[in-house]
């Protein structure tokens, strides 16, 4: 398995709660390497666009309004297999289905308001990574 990145965020309820110092420390602790790190504020379009895969479900605008409304920390992380590291650190979706331990099960409140996100695919991993961060902001 090769050494990847992934893109995280941890969502305007995490920051607004205070657990993104616990977040980083899971992440540190896990052995994923944080080689890019920085706080900023979706807008609607930056939102739409990072979430374009699901712009025409029922739940967007939901989705939207919550990813908009507050300041978020966003991260490019990096090791071995990191995409299915960090989902699994991350946990299920839902926190009501997500394993105990895991980051969505310890901050997350329901399906919409999940703490944290993850890229699911090498793919989207790339397009995310980019969509946020320039070679410069990567270590
Ligand atoms: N979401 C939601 N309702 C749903 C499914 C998803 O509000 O029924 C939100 C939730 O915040 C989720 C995000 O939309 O994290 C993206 O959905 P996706 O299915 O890609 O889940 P993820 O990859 O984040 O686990
Ligand atoms: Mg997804």
């Amino acid at each position: 398995m090769a050494v990847e990145r992934t893109f995280a965020i941890a969502k305007p309820d995490s920051v607004k709660n205070g657990h993104l110092g616990e977040i980083i420390t899971a992440i540190e602790q896990s052995g994923l390497k944080i080689v890019g790190l920085k706080m900023t504020q979706l807008t609607p379009a930056i939102c739409k666009g990072f979430y374009h895969e699901h712009v025409t479900k029922g739940f967007y605008k939901e989705l939207e309004d919550f990813m908009t409304e507050g300041p978020v920390a966003i991260m490019v992380l990096e090791g071995e297999n990191a995409i299915l590291r960090w989902r699994e650190l991350m946990g299920a979706t839902n926190p009501e289905k997500a394993d105990a331990g895991t980051l969505r099960k310890r901050f997350g409140a329901n399906i919409g308001r999940n703490a944290t996100h993850g890229s699911d695919a090498p793919e989207s991993a790339k397009f995310e990574v980019s969509y946020f961060f320039n070679a410069f902001e990567q270590m």
